[in-house]
């Protein structure tokens, strides 16, 4: 019951700023966002790499209002882009972008999120690595996939994110699971209507199950985004069904979320990529982690309690 007014309440600017302001808050915080510069990320990103972790790294911010703020988080990536240059890490570092960043909801913004996203899209590839989009909540979707497509013409490495949780997904995963492609797969983690998601979790479930058996079945990569333990061990059953191989997909999780079961999957040789995100406009994304497990909430609340 607590995950929807959360999730309400991270669309909240009057929220935003007395989380944001209170002294506790950072200590919680890192736990899921563990650095707010490119200097104190790299760090972390050696230290995973080197637990023999793949990493996809993610700059926070989104629903910006300026276009100026959207060649900032541009810029931003384009920053970070050098500096994995400098460790010659490859596909084991790559990127997932939220469009909304890069300006898809201001005048123009289709066409203004394709401008700033496919300079960040170029030079990871310069580099020998790769971009994923993210999927934010389901109006900014037909946008996602027209601008995936786009760049794909050009990069068809370039990934996106697909949520079990929306009904139209299904169809989007028949359309994806091409040659090539590269999906992730998720639940979902915004507040969605009955009209376009399932509400249940029995039901999310089910529908992720139904999904990953199509991009299994199909060309492309599948990316198989949970820490659900009953997820996993059925994703593993269906890759061996379909003759997949270790490097024919892989797991990825959340920076901070089961951390021990990132390292059990990449010992027991399957590709684990870590989702790490820094930066210092962290609150949609952290309000999020919040929502997913509702103990999350009533440990920030007890900190806040005792410390302040
Ligand atoms: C790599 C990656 C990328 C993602 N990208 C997107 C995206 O682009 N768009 C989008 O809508 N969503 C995205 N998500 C979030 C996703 O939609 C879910 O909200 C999130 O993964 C929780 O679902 P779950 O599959 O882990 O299953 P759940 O049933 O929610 O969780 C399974 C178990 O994992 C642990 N767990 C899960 N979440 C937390 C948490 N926050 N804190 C502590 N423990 C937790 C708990 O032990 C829980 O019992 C992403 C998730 C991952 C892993």
């Amino acid at each position: 019951m607590l995950g929807p007014v959360i999730l309400a309440a991270s669309r909240s600017d009057r929220i935003r700023r007395l989380i944001s302001a209170a002294p506790v808050t950072r200590q919680v915080v890192d736990r899921f966002i563990p650095g707010e510069t490119v200097d104190e990320i790299v760090p972390i990103v050696r230290e995973l790499t080197d637990r023999g972790l793949e990493l996809t790294m993610d700059v926070v911010g989104e629903d910006i209002t300026t276009p100026g703020q959207a060649a900032a988080a541009r810029d931003a990536y384009l920053e970070l882009v050098d500096r994995l240059k400098q460790l010659e890490l490859g596909t084991r570092a790559e990127m997932s972008v939220k469009l909304s960043m890069f300006g898809q909801a201001l005048a123009g913004g289709h066409e203004l999120a394709l401008a700033n996203v496919r300079p960040v899209v170029e030079a990871a590839a310069a580099i020998g690595t790769t971009v994923t989009l993210d999927a934010e909540d389901h109006t900014t979707l037909d946008s996602m996939f027209a601008i995936h497509e786009e760049l794909r013409k050009d990069f068809p490495q370039t990934g996106c994110v697909i949520q079990a949780y929306l009904f139209r997904t299904e169809a989007d995963a028949r359309r994806l699971a091409d040659s090539g492609s590269r999906v992730r797969l998720v639940k979902g983690a915004y507040k969605e209507p009955a009209e376009a998601a399932y509400q249940q979790k029995h039901e999310i479930d089910k529908a992720y199950v139904r999904i990953l058996k199509v991009l299994m079945a199909g060309e492309g990569y599948p990316m198989i985004g949970s820490h659900d333990p009953r997820l996993i061990s059925i994703a593993q059953e269906l890759a061996r069904q379909s003759g997949r191989k270790l490097d024919e997909y892989e797991f990825q999780m959340l920076y901070g979320i089961r951390s021990d079961e990132h390292l059990r999957l990449a010992a027991e040789g399957h590709r684990m990529r870590v989702y790490t995100a820094y930066g210092t406009d962290w609150y949609g994304y952290f309000m999020r982690r919040l929502a997913e497990k509702p103990a999350n909430l009533r440990f920030f609340a007890r900190s806040m309690i005792s410390k302040g």
